[in-house]
């Protein structure tokens, strides 16, 4: 038994801090973990921002309802659904992808989630455990489950380690460059191809 294991960001949905930097033109919003590497000052600042601009958990909700899945990406999840068990292992907030989890047919999703108050306000964010996406695939392998693994960014490459098979898709360059080990695709139908490579199962497009 075979469990497609994703990304969400960058893979399936746009980068959704700087999806909704643009939307509301806070320009500071743009930060990521390139910019700032460790991710409790990172969120911290992100909160702190919010705050001063008076947003809400629904107002970023709002602006997060109008993004749309990657073109293909919808296909794709529907593809790999027949193909595989498929899980979703991001370092995102529920509360956040609800509106992209609902265009993608809520596949199974693990991530972390945000505390609010009773104004609505993002106050904290508590994240499920430390390297969750690599814990995850351990765990599923604890299934005697075999897993595939695709992902784009830094905070995937435990993951992609930790699966039997990884694939790097829509990664920049240096990623790629670092991680030789994984082949790197960079469209949907490629994607495919790859895991029908890493399948053990004689599986067709
Ligand atoms: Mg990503």
């Amino acid at each position: 038994m075979e469990i497609a294991c994703l990304d969400l960001e960058g893979v399936l949905v746009p980068e959704i801090w700087i999806a909704f930097a643009e939307a509301t033109g806070i320009e500071s919003l743009r930060a990521t973990t390139r910019d700032i590497p460790d991710y409790d000052v990172l969120m911290k600042q992100r909160l702190r921002i919010l705050d001063e601009h008076n947003l809400t958990l629904s107002d970023i909700q709002k602006v997060i309802a109008t993004l749309k899945p990657l073109d293909g990406a919808i296909e794709f999840v529907d593809w790999l659904r027949e193909r595989f068990q498929v899980v979703i292992l991001s370092d995102t907030f529920y509360e956040f992808s609800q509106p992209l989890m609902r265009q993608l047919g809520f596949p199974t999703l693990l991530c972390h989630r945000l505390i609010t108050d009773e104004s609505d306000r993002v106050v904290d964010y508590q994240l499920r455990q430390k390297d969750p996406k690599r814990q995850s695939v351990i765990a599923l392998k604890s299934l005697y489950y075999r897993i595939i693994a695709a992902g784009d960014s830094y905070n995937d490459t435990t993951m992609l380690s930790e699966a039997h098979a990884g694939i790097l898709f829509h990664a920049p360059y240096n990623v790629i460059r670092e991680f030789p080990q994984f082949p790197a695709v960079h469209t949907f139908d490629a994607l495919k191809q790859e895991f029908i490579k890493a399948s053990n199962r004689k599986l067709t497009l």
